[in-house]
């Protein structure tokens, strides 16, 4: 009988992600010529998508004990806050350089043109949090590294990472620990 019922939630669960899948609209040669941009408005835009979305992430990471939700400017503010309501954690934002008005710590890294840098409050995170850190896409991984990065100076030890959406064959997951958990929900 248990084992009926996992193989029911994950018959849920794997539809459910079919459904959120198909409701990414692609957008070819946005920003500029050559990138396939994924556009999640349209999947939030409908009310049952949007409860799916939250669903996944809430099963996903219901027992891990989070205490902070982390949302990277300005994707992972979206879903962020809402995962962080129904986690019952706290939500902090990582801001682009100049948005944040009290002390910060700053990590820089390299873009497709050129580098760039993002920051975080000082006090926002200590060694007690469970993080989860969260955003929309994963492409090469460098905004996400960044994140980390900055978490990690803060003391905090322990971290999960997720996404809504992976590229994989950008192959950004590689340039993780093995033992950091990284899951996204859509993979294309
Ligand atoms: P990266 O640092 O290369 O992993 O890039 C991740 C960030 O760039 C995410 O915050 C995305 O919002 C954005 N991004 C990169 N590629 C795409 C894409 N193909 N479609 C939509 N957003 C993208």
């Amino acid at each position: 009988m248990e084992q009926y019922n996992i193989i029911l939630i994950n018959r849920v669960i794997i539809m459910s992600i079919e459904r959120l899948t198909s409701a990414v609209r692609n957008i070819s040669d946005f920003p500029i010529p050559g990138i396939q941009f994924k556009d999640i408005t349209t999947l939030f835009q409908s009310p049952e998508h949007l409860k799916d979305l939250s669903d996944t992430i809430y099963d996903l990471y219901k027992d891990r004990g989070i205490t902070k939700v982390v949302g990277i400017e300005s994707r992972g503010f979206f879903m962020g806050p809402a995962v962080a309501i129904r986690l019952e954690a706290g939500f902090v934002p990582i801001r682009k350089p100049g948005k944040l008005p009290y002390k910060v710590i700053e990590e820089k890294y390299t873009k497709e043109y050129g580098e760039d840098a993002i920051q975080i409050h000082e006090d926002a995170l200590n060694e007690n949090d469970v993080v989860l850190l969260h955003d929309d896409l994963l492409a090469t991984g460098g905004t996400m590294v960044a994140a980390y990065n900055l978490v990690r100076k803060l003391g905090v030890k322990h971290i999960y990472i997720n996404f809504l959406i992976e590229l994989e064959e950008l192959e950004g997951r590689k340039h993780f620990p093995d033992e950091v958990e990284l899951i996204s929900i859509i993979k294309f």
